[in-house]
């Protein structure tokens, strides 16, 4: 049985997902729930980091890079001018539930603060 996460299926193409930006580091996808108009999760492919509690100095600059994506996506879809949010839910406590690092870019309408 395969042990691969639902997120490593979108990458490896066995499941389908909306693709919105592809790269040798990282792919985007737009969320089958949407919380907010727009709702793109982006994803490094490597499988070695479960959540941002992994990251190391070595993959620095592949969270640099992912962040580079995540704004060069805001404004390609139209999020910069209004503004948007960007969230990694880390653990339990945080409700993470595919345990492959992930961010979450979301846009098109306000949100409140603190988040529930
Ligand atoms: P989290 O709760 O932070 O771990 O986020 C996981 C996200 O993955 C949720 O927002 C889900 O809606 C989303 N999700 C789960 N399965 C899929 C899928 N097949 N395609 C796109 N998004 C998905």
């Amino acid at each position: 049985m395969s042990d691969k996460t639902i997120f490593k299926k979108i990458i490896d193409k066995e499941i389908p997902a909306q693709v919105v930006y592809e790269d040798e580091l990282c792919l985007a996808f737009r969320d089958v729930a949407p919380q907010a108009p727009t709702h793109v999760l982006v994803i490094p492919k490597t499988t070695e980091l479960k959540s941002l509690d992994d990251v190391t100095p070595q993959t620095e600059a592949l969270i640099g890079h992912i962040f580079g994506v995540i704004q060069r996506l805001a404004r390609e879809l139209g999020l910069a001018e209004d503004g948007y949010r960007v969230v990694s839910n880390c653990g339990e406590n945080a409700c993470q539930t595919v345990p492959h690092l992930h961010f979450h870019l979301l846009g098109g309408r306000g949100f409140a603060w603190p988040p529930g």
